[in-house]
Parts: structure tokens; C-alpha cells; sequence
């Protein structure tokens, strides 16, 4: 329970996501007490990501999934689920983390996306394979 108040400032903005999706015809169901979004809208919105030029085929905003279909939520649930767990460590503090994670990377010549701690930590545990994962995630 103190993990879903703690992350939800970052689940306040998922939900927002989960609004917009269902309004346009999208798909919300809670699998394993996350919320699990996709359909509608989703797929614009996760393909106007800024920094990644093609998007992303998922994103976890504390206990909301957002998928651009169900086939990557299913793919890519281990993955989010990790980010979940991230976010109630970290709650209100995991997004500037992970930017800062993401800023370090790339200032020391590495890739900002997949030598990010946060993805390494959601790529070692999810039985993904890594390139696929990457592929898949950034779509
Ligand atoms: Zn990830």
C-alpha cells in the first residue's frame, strides 16, 4: 500500500494517459494491481515521445501501463513491471532519476536508453532478450 501512495504522483499522470486512451476507444484492465492501457490514442501518444525517433511501444508511469497494443503488454509486462517496482522504491524521485541516469549515459558516450541503470536493472530481469526488448520497447 505505502508503494502506491508513494508512486502516485507518477500514476496521477499514467492515469491522465488511461483517460485519454479510453475516451478514444481504448482498452484498461488491472493485471496484477497495475493498470494495463492500450488501444485509442496510446499509440500516438507513445509514438510522440520526445527522444526516441520511433517512439516507444510501452511506458510505466507508476502503477499505469501504457502499450501501443496488447501483444506489448503482454511482451513486454516483465520489463514494466520492473519499472513499477522502481517506482515505488524511488516514487516522485524515480523520473528526474532516470533522466539523470539517462544524461550521465550519454555524457560519457554511451546510450542514453539501454545504459540507463533503470532499463539494465529491467532488461537483467525481464527473460526478454535484451536487442528484441529494445527493439520492441522503443518500437
Ligand atoms: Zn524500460
Amino acid at each position: 500500500m505505502i508503494g502506491y501512495l508513494w508512486a502516485s504522483p507518477n500514476t496521477l499522470v499514467g492515469l491522465l494517459g488511461a483517460l485519454a486512451a479510453y475516451a478514444t476507444g481504448g482498452r484498461v484492465r488491472v493485471v496484477a494491481g497495475v493498470l494495463e492501457v492500450e488501444g485509442g490514442i496510446t499509440a500516438r501518444m507513445l509514438a510522440a515521445i520526445p527522444f526516441l525517433p520511433l517512439g516507444a511501444a510501452a511506458i510505466t508511469l507508476g502503477h499505469v501501463v501504457l502499450a501501443q497494443s496488447k501483444m506489448f503488454s503482454a511482451m513486454l509486462r516483465v520489463h514494466e513491471r520492473v519499472h513499477v517496482s522502481q517506482y515505488e522504491i524511488l516514487g516522485p524521485f524515480f523520473l528526474p532519476a532516470y533522466c539523470a541516469s539517462s544524461l550521465w549515459a550519454y555524457t560519457t558516450g554511451r546510450d542514453p536508453y539501454r545504459d540507463n541503470v533503470f532499463e539494465r536493472e529491467a532488461f537483467n530481469e525481464s527473460d526478454v532478450l535484451m536487442f528484441a526488448d529494445t527493439i520492441a520497447e522503443r518500437w
